[in-house]
């Protein structure tokens, strides 16, 4: 399972592309979030104002770059893409800003991944479309003032705990990505299937969505492979039965929770006795970072009930001990 972006191929991308949603209605889930939205875009037109900086936060694959697009798009104005570690210099950020048209949006992917210097230049920037830049150097460097069209700031961030204050103010509207349901997820599964023209059975879209960890990329590249087992082994059709077999072969958690989700809870029954245990000492052994830990991994297996925060830390629960096939202890379990 791959829910990041960082090993796809262009071919994933590719793929990808095809199947994004384009326009706010074909945008499926995230209903208080979409509806939020709309209003904010519609309002926004009807002043003939850029739209306020948008911030969305939450998991990778839930569909921050989609929305982005998206927004540029039911805004009816241009979109730069850009990511934070890309950006290096003030003056590749000025280029990007400078090159904006009116009410324009420019997107930053890993946005709390900008550098420090990049950071404090786009303040003034967000702030009052202005920013100064330098030119010459030695005795004869002075700097100058350039105002920018007023513009959009879309940034996204799986780590939004790593944003500074300052940063975070400057976003008017803040809005965070949450984990698609089966259901959801299944009309999602329905709608990829159909622009890719495979034939697909309810079941079969329901079962990819139960075993997708709740996010679309990852899904929709099930969905992918088992289109080719059903195209060698099946005359193309996916039903239940060549969904299941694909699956298995795939080895994809009946749960759809990947290599780490499954790390961390064996961490925690093998060492430390099924918790309580605190984060940052079930994130040096599984050798990831806490925040991490915190704000991309965790949520999902809080939501499905396979670990629970307490006070005195993480305690997995009965059904994580069933997922890893392990007997629960006999006491002090819940
Ligand atoms: P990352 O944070 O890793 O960049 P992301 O949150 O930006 O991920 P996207 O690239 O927008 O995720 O979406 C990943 C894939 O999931 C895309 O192929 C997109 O088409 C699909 N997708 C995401 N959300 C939806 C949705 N609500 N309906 C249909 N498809 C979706």
């Amino acid at each position: 399972l791959n829910s990041g972006k960082d090993t796809m191929t262009s071919a994933d991308k590719e793929f990808e592309n095809n199947i994004r949603p384009a326009g706010i209605d074909e945008f499926t889930g995230q209903a208080q979030l979409i509806e939020n939205l709309v209003i904010f875009i519609r309002a926004a037109k009807l002043r003939g104002e850029a739209l306020d900086h948008v911030l969305f936060h939450g998991p990778p694959g839930l569909g921050k770059t989609t929305l982005s697009r998206i927004v540029a798009n039911e805004l009816g104005v241009s979109i730069k893409e850009t990511s934070g570690p890309v950006i290096e210099k003030p003056g590749d950020l000025a280029g990007l800003l400078t090159s904006l048209g009116p009410r324009d949006v420019l997107f930053i992917d890993e946005i709390h991944r900008l550098s420090t210097v990049v950071e404090e230049y786009l303040y003034s920037a967000m702030e009052d479309y202005r920013i100064d830049i330098m030119i010459d150097s030695g005795p004869s460097a002075r700097s100058i003032q350039i105002n920018l069209n007023p513009f959009t700031l879309v940034g996204a961030t799986t780590r939004s705990g790593l944003l500074t204050a300052p940063l975070l103010s400057r976003f008017a509207i803040k809005s965070r990505l949450e984990y698609y349901n089966a259901e959801t997820l299944k009309r999602i599964m329905l709608r990829s299937a159909e622009i890719l023209k495979v034939p697909i059975t309810t079941e079969a879209a329901g079962e990819i969505a139960r075993r997708s960890r709740g996010t679309p990329r990852i899904a929709n590249g099930l969905l992918r492979r088992v289109r080719d087992f059903a195209q060698v082994l099946n005359d193309g059709q996916i039903d239940l039965g060549i969904t299941q077999h694909s699956l298995k072969a795939l080895n994809v958690d009946e749960h759809g929770l990947d290599e780490m989700d499954n790390r961390i809870l064996s961490a925690i029954i093998e060492k430390f006795k099924g918790g309580p245990v605190g984060i940052t000492t079930i994130a040096t052994s599984v050798g990831e970072e806490p925040g991490t830990l915190e704000e991309v991994y965790e949520p999902f297996l809080i939501q499905e009930g396979f670990i629970k925060r307490t006070p005195r830390g993480r305690e997995v629960t009965e059904k994580a001990y069933a997922h890893l096939g392990k007997t629960p202890p006999m006491h002090g379990m819940t």
